[in-house]
């Protein structure tokens, strides 16, 4: 198993002499860190990042000390956002699809991303989601609300399904995240007469396991890939950034919807990972999201690979 370095990616500067004109096109260049996986090949593609208030990560009195301690600091966080895309030779899959043009300016570039690595929307043989939260979902459909990996195969877990469909969310998610309710239904709507749902472990595309990691949604889904002996588990959004999250997995977070649970799940997956150094995608994670788990003191932290 290796990891190349990250690798910057730049589209649209093709065919110019020498970079002469450069300096006057937009300068825009996308980054993908790539994991070999057996015979597999693994890139994370970014979506951009989101700006978020502090409150929505935590509201915890000592956080700004943790957070300090990782240089940050103020009232906003500004994740990044990584799509995991698979090839193993025969599927092509794209873990999640990111936000499209309509959530946040600064996400949304899942296009661009896959233009510069090359891929095309039709290329993907497959679509699986860990959850429908804005950031992962949104991004699923064109401007004439077509799916844009139309002939894709699209997967999420029942619980997960189950959730976002039923016309009672919109009343009983809270009026915070009301706009996700309806724009989740509005998109998976789309997907009803083809969308392939599955419950906790099952092996959904050959490699693919799924593992239940609710908490963050009520029907959050990770993916544990296979290939030979290497294995890869692509997190979501379960351990949701590498300050708190690994720092004081004990503390509640303001993005985990039921946030006990959220608590109990990467407290256990944490433990886990550290323990068999499984490779590990984050959506959230920092250098492309690639890296893994390793204690610190009786809490844990993100060693990036990717980078
Ligand atoms: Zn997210």
């Amino acid at each position: 198993m290796t990891i190349s370095r990250r690798t910057i990616l730049r589209a649209g500067t093709a065919g110019l002499a020498a970079g002469l004109f450069a300096p006057l096109m937009p300068r825009r260049s996308w980054a993908a860190t790539t994991l070999s996986l057996g015979s597999a090949r693994i890139d994370t593609l970014s979506d951009g990042n989101l700006v978020l208030p502090m409150s929505f990560v935590t509201d915890h009195e000592g956080a700004g000390a943790v957070m300090a301690e990782f240089g940050l600091s103020g009232d906003a966080v500004e994740p990044p956002c990584n799509v995991t895309l698979l090839r193993d030779g025969t599927n092509t899959v794209l873990f999640d699809v990111g936000s499209g043009h309509d959530f946040m300016p600064t996400a949304g570039k899942l296009a661009e991303a896959m233009d510069a690595l090359g891929v095309t929307a039709q290329e993907i043989t497959h679509v699986v989601f860990t959850h429908a939260h804005p950031d992962h979902l949104w991004g699923l459909l064109d401007e004439f609300d077509e799916p844009i990996f139309a002939d894709a195969t699209f997967m999420i877990g029942k619980a997960e399904w189950d959730y976002w469909m039923d016309p009672a969310t919109v009343d009983t998610i809270g009026t915070e995240r009301q706009s996700f309710a309806v724009g989740a239904q509005r998109r998976l709507s789309v997907l009803e007469d083809r969308i392939v749902t599955f419950g906790d472990g099952e092996e959904i595309i050959p490699g693919v396991a799924a593992r239940a990691t609710f908490g963050h949604t009520p029907g959050h889904m990770a993916y544990e890939i296979r290939n030979g002996s290497d294995a890869c588990m692509v997190l979501g959004d379960c351990i949701g950034n590498h300050h708190l999250a690994f720092a004081r997995p004990d503390w509640m977070s303001g993005s985990d919807q039921d946030p006990d649970m959220g608590i109990a799940t990467r407290v256990k997956l944490l433990d886990q990972l550290a323990a068999e150094q499984m490779r590990i995608v984050g959506f959230h994670l920092p250098d492309g999201g690639l890296g893994r788990v390793e204690r610190a003191g009786d809490a844990y932290r993100f060693v990036a690979e990717g980078a």
